[in-house]
């Protein structure tokens, strides 16, 4: 089994109310090799939500205490960006899964590259909080920018 962004699967999740669909997870789903999932709505936010981009670090940084996720507003949310990473690692646990693909670029899902906190536009290399909590838990992150090659996938 594989777990999924939700966004990639088509749902409309993402904070500012879009999806980031990516057909072949959809099908991935829809043929039942995949769950869908969304850290940050399993940590307690909503669609829509402000964007939040980690500060200070990235998100073994967060895990560590060394870096907080903070809304473009200033409010801090990283407690509800580590529920999210853990329930997310849970749901991992239970349905056997050893490998997720993730959508890019964001604070939890990320797993190349974040936006840099400045909340200006700029990605820098770096991973979210819950690709980086699956990461240390042995489970294969893979990015919605290479999942087909390391998948090997054919649809
Ligand atoms: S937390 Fe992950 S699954 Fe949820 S909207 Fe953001 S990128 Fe998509």
């Amino acid at each position: 089994m594989i777990l999924v962004s939700s966004c990639l699967a088509g749902f409309a999740v993402r904070y500012n109310g879009t999806d980031s669909l990516e057909d072949n997870v959809r099908t991935l789903l829809e043929r039942g090799e995949a769950i869908a999932v969304c850290p940050e709505l399993m940590g307690g936010f909503v669609t829509p939500r402000e964007p939040a981009e980690i500060v200070g670090g990235n998100g073994d940084d967060v895990l560590d205490g060394f870096a907080r996720v903070i809304e473009r507003s200033g409010a801090d949310v990283t407690e509800l960006y580590l529920r999210g990473a853990q329930l997310t690692l849970e749901q991992a646990r239970e349905t056997g899964a050893d490998t997720v693909i993730l959508k890019e670029n964001s604070p939890s899902c990320g797993s190349l590259a974040i936006y840099n906190g400045d909340f200006a536009g700029i990605k820098v290399d770096g991973r979210g909080v819950t690709s980086a909590l699956l990461r240390r838990h042995g489970i294969r992150v893979l990015s919605e920018n290479n999942y087909r090659e390391a998948l090997k996938l054919t649809i």
